[in-house]
This record gives C-alpha cells, sequence and structure tokens, in this order.
C-alpha cells in the first residue's frame, strides 16, 4: 500500500502515519522527493483496508500496490535509484561502461586488459575468478589468487572491479577485494546467495536467468532490497529462445519496460546475449538507444587463446571503437559516457 501525503504534510503527519503503518504490523518505507512524500506499507496489506489511512491528517490519496516486487516498483519510488561507485555514479544520466575478461586468466591478462580498457573509456573492470560452467571439467576459475590479481589491476588504473559470487561461502572472502558483486544468470533464483547479499552493502550486478521472465527478474532484486541493501543493477543478458543463430537472444523491449517498472538502474550484457563479437558492437548501441544505464562487456587480448568466452569477446581495439560508437548514440539520446577516474596508482 503506498500513502501519498500532502504537499504541505507536517513532519509530525508523516510520522503519526507511520505509527499507524507500525500498528498495523506492517513494514515502512519512506521515499521523500522534492513534489510529496509517499509512505510505502509494505507486508500483508490487502487484509487491510485503505480507509484506515485515508482518513489521517495529511493525507492525500491511498493507493493499493499490485505488483508484487514493492521495494523494486517504481510506484513506491518514482525517481531513479542513484547510487556511487566508487568516482562515478550509476543510474544517473551518465551511461557507464564495465568491461574485461570473462574469466581472470593470468596477472599480466587481467593488468594488460585493465589497462586497455581503462584507456578505451571504461569505468568499472570485470573479470570471473569462479566461472559457473557447463562442465565440470572446464576451467572452473583462479579463486582467491585471481581476486588479488584483480585487486592489483584496481590499484592500477583506479577502476572498481565487479566479480561474479556463485555462492554464499565465498561471500567473507570476495567482500575483501569485490566492489560489485555479480550474480550470475544461472543464480538469479538462488535465493540464499540473494538474501546473503541484501545483507551487504554492497552493490549487487544481478543478471537476468536464461529463462527468466521480467517479473522473476524483479522478485530476484526484491530478495536484495529487503535485506537492506539498495544498490541492485538490473542486467538483461539475453534469454533462450528457438533462435540458435546466436547464443541467446537479446531482449531489447526488456529495458525499456524494466525501466518502467523499476527505479534500479539497467545495463545489458551484449557479449553474452549474442555470443559472438561480431554482433557485440551492434547490439551495444541497440541498448543504449532504447534506453540502458550502462553496458557489461567482455573482452579479451587474444580472444582464440581465451580460457572462456572467447568467441564473444572483443579485441581492446574492438572496445575502443565500440566505445566510439556508443558515445555518439548516448549523445543522440542527451545522455553522456561517465568520465574515467583519474589514476591513483603511484607512477602515473
Ligand atoms: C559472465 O558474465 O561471464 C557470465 C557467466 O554471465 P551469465 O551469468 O550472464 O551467463
Ligand atoms: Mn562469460
Amino acid at each position: 500500500m503506498m500513502i501519498i501525503m500532502k504537499p504541505n504534510a507536517t513532519p509530525e503527519q508523516i510520522e503519526h502515519v507511520i505509527q499507524h503503518i507500525k500498528e498495523a504490523g506492517l513494514n515502512v518505507h519512506l521515499s521523500q522527493g522534492v513534489e510529496a512524500t509517499v509512505i510505502g506499507a509494505v507486508g500483508e496489506a490487502h487484509s487491510i483496508p485503505t480507509e484506515r489511512f485515508e482518513g489521517l491528517d495529511g493525507v492525500e490519496v491511498v493507493k493499493r500496490i499490485t505488483q508484487p516486487f514493492k521495494l523494486a516498483s517504481r510506484q513506491f519510488h518514482p525517481e531513479n535509484s542513484i547510487f556511487p561507485l566508487d568516482g562515478f555514479q550509476i543510474g544517473a544520466n551518465e551511461i557507464v561502461l564495465i568491461a574485461g575478461p570473462c574469466s581472470v586468466e593470468s596477472r599480466s591478462q587481467i593488468l594488460e586488459t585493465a589497462q586497455a580498457v581503462r584507456e578505451a573509456g571504461a569505468n568499472a573492470l570485470r573479470g570471473g575468478v569462479f566461472k559457473p560452467r557447463t562442465s565440470p571439467y572446464s576451467f572452473q576459475g583462479l579463486g582467491e589468487e585471481g581476486l588479488e590479481y584483480l585487486a592489483e589491476a584496481r590499484e592500477e588504473t583506479g577502476m572498481p572491479i565487479v566479480v561474479e559470487i556463485m555462492s554464499q561461502t565465498q561471500l567473507d572472502l570476495m567482500l575483501k577485494y569485490v566492489d560489485v558483486f555479480q550474480v550470475g544468470a544461472r543464480n538469479m533464483q538462488n535465493f540464499n546467495l540473494l538474501r546473503a547479499l541484501g545483507e551487504t552493502r554492497k552493490s549487487v550486478l544481478l543478471k537476468r536467468g536464461l529463462s527468466a521472465t521480467i517479473e522473476e527478474l524483479l522478485m530476484s532484486a526484491e530478495y536484495i532490497l529487503a535485506g537492506g541493501n539498495k544498490q541492485v543493477i538490473l542486467c538483461e543478458r539475453g534469454i533462450r529462445t528457438f533462435e540458435t543463430a546466436t547464443r541467446n537472444t537479446t531482449d531489447i523491449n526488456a529495458i525499456p519496460v524494466l525501466k518502467n517498472l523499476t527505479h534500479l538502474p539497467v545495463i545489458l550484457d551484449p557479449s553474452h546475449a549474442t555470443g559472438h563479437a561480431d554482433y557485440v558492437t551492434a547490439v551495444a548501441r541497440a541498448a543504449i538507444a532504447a534506453g540502458a544505464d550502462g553496458l557489461i562487456v567482455e573482452v579479451h587480448h587474444d580472444p582464440a587463446h581465451a580460457v572462456s568466452d572467447g568467441k564473444q569477446s572483443l579485441r581492446p581495439e574492438k572496445f575502443a571503437d565500440m566505445v566510439k560508437q556508443v558515445r555518439a548514440i548516448a549523445e543522440a539520446m542527451g545522455r553522456s559516457i561517465a568520465p574515467i577516474k583519474k589514476p591513483v596508482a603511484v607512477g602515473w
């Protein structure tokens, strides 16, 4: 239930409504916008009549919310969620570019790629150290050794690092290193993991499941938000369809639909969405044109020898070219690419 206060409602009236919500056994979510204060009453609100709040002083209108993803919903929180990510903001007018290899393979590989993507205009570095592979015999990631290399790359370039977490057993270790936790498509409904991430105060990049609906994606975001962690970034990464020409099918619709339904930032992963380096730039352009707040792109200096996802990885120079094209689309949309942070490492 959403209680919209009159523009001139006093702090005492707002507090009084909050007390009433609590007495009804519901949780309170306060959103103080420029125009009005909106108070969300979250919980088993369906059995409570709206009249219980309508007569209270300062209340303009009481609305029932039908969407099950109450905290993720734009109804509760009309303004975009904007949160800082070490030197830039996500969810604001500026578009954020996350780039790097699918997997961290060696120290030199991640350091070299980090410098290259940063020079091309990336804002954050991606790299997997725990890899969700279809086969248990494929490379599973470097684990903590990979985290150390990523931390070194962050130090050299000033870019925050985005790393996939597969299980809550990895949480304590990863908390020491990671700036943004990536939840992969295969774990979108790993509810124990989502709850554990909801208890942290680090940003979470939540990828859409291979066959998940938009509503299921938002319900998974709700698990993280319900723990009090408000820093959730949604990522469309292509869905399974009957089409076999590409690895997945980019659901470009998901971008405007999500932007309409939720206040959370929405980004697109054109690498997993297409599975082919030749198509990544075109789909990246489309994502920005459709209103995405950012991109996460796989980049490798030698895709033919990459241990995972080489086929869909851009060479650094191709990534630089993609950034130029995406910048032009962003400008046409009245947006820009977030500026790269000044390097922090000694010696730069
Ligand atoms: C990845 O980002 O390398 C990855 C495994 O992505 P997804 O979970 O979208 O398949
Ligand atoms: Mn990958």
